[in-house]
């Protein structure tokens, strides 16, 4: 189910009443789950607070899918359940990753990962709006990508039905980006992947679901080179940790675009990191290269 009801966060980004939702049913089902752990999440609920008409509204979204009605006291504790510190054990969410691909019903995917002594030890998923292949439009959508440390990558059907263990591919020529300009460096992507010898265009998607795309063969490159206009900016955890374990369980490698492992201790953001490199693996070398030049 979509909500696609918005406000202006502080920064102007959009947020929706699925991200405060989705953070408090996860929030809650997590942390029931694993009572000691914390959680590392984008969102908290000083905003609703000041909105009480969204309170309400979040309140009433987040009791549908709950077991009865929940006060919005208790949709505030779930939702700041995720205001937890990075630590040695901890999980990481993105309630809605993407908000801009949702917004206009296309591609978003809901992120989650455990992270222990700054390794990515499990991770999560959810697309449900990804088409279970992109060369066949008509094709199902939704998919749940899961992918354990040492275990591999699977894909399944949002039903649970369908489920296959994925792996990257070394036959196809394809490099993945943000469709938002202002997120990487779009002019520089495309000499990259002319110098590299791409020369398909480019799958240009909202959110994580890029990663999923590029564990399950479609794309051999997940580029986001810094925006010049912005080059402080920082990555943050939760939009990358899932993706990272995904990509590298299905064969492929991830890196900033220096080529160093992703930080997943330093705190909510990847402050010793430079944008990211996700490839199959074997384009990886030649492409920090190509980076560096
Ligand atoms: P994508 O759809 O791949 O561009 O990823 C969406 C994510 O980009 C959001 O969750 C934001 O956290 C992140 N983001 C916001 N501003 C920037 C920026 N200037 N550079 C890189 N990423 C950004
Ligand atoms: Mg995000």
């Amino acid at each position: 189910m979509v909500n696609t009801d918005t406000v202006e966060k502080a920064d102007r980004s959009p947020v929706t009443v699925a991200d405060f939702g989705s953070q408090a049913l996860i929030c809650q089902a997590v942390g029931e789950a694993f009572l000691e752990d914390a959680i590392v999440a984008e969102e908290d609920s000083q905003a609703l607070k000041e909105n009480p008409q969204l309170m309400q509204r979040v309140t009433g979204y987040v009791s549908s899918f709950a077991e009865g009605t929940v006060s919005t006291q208790t949709v505030c504790d779930w939702i700041d359940r995720g205001n937890g510190k990075v630590g040695e054990r901890f999980w990481t969410l993105d309630p809605i990753d993407g908000t801009k691909g949702f917004l206009r019903r296309d591609q978003y995917a809901i992120a989650l990962a455990l992270i222990i002594n700054g390794e990515v030890k499990l991770g999560v998923l959810g697309c449900p709006n990804l088409p279970q292949k992109l060369d066949t439009p008509r094709a199902q959508r939704g998919c749940l990508f899961v992918a354990e440390k040492d275990k591999g990558t699977r894909m399944l059907s949002l039903d649970k039905k369908f489920s296959e263990q994925i792996q990257i591919s070394l036959t196809t020529n394809r490099f993945a980006e943000s469709v938002e300009s202002s997120h990487s460096d779009l002019d520089a992507h495309a000499q990259i992947a002319q110098q590299v010898g791409i020369i398909e265009p480019p799958i240009r998607m909202d959110s994580q679901v890029k990663y999923g795309v590029l564990a399950r063969g479609e794309a051999s490159v997940y580029i986001r080179l810094p925006n010049p206009a912005t080059p402080d900016y920082r990555e943050c955890i939760w939009d990358h940790a899932a993706g990272l374990i995904v990509v590298e369980e299905a064969g492929g490698m991830v890196t900033d675009v220096d080529g160093r492992a992703l930080g997943f201790s330093q705190g909510r953001r990847m402050t010793v990191n430079r944008g990211i490199l996700a490839t199959n693996g074997e384009l990886h070398l030649q492409l920090l290269e190509c980076i560096r030049r």
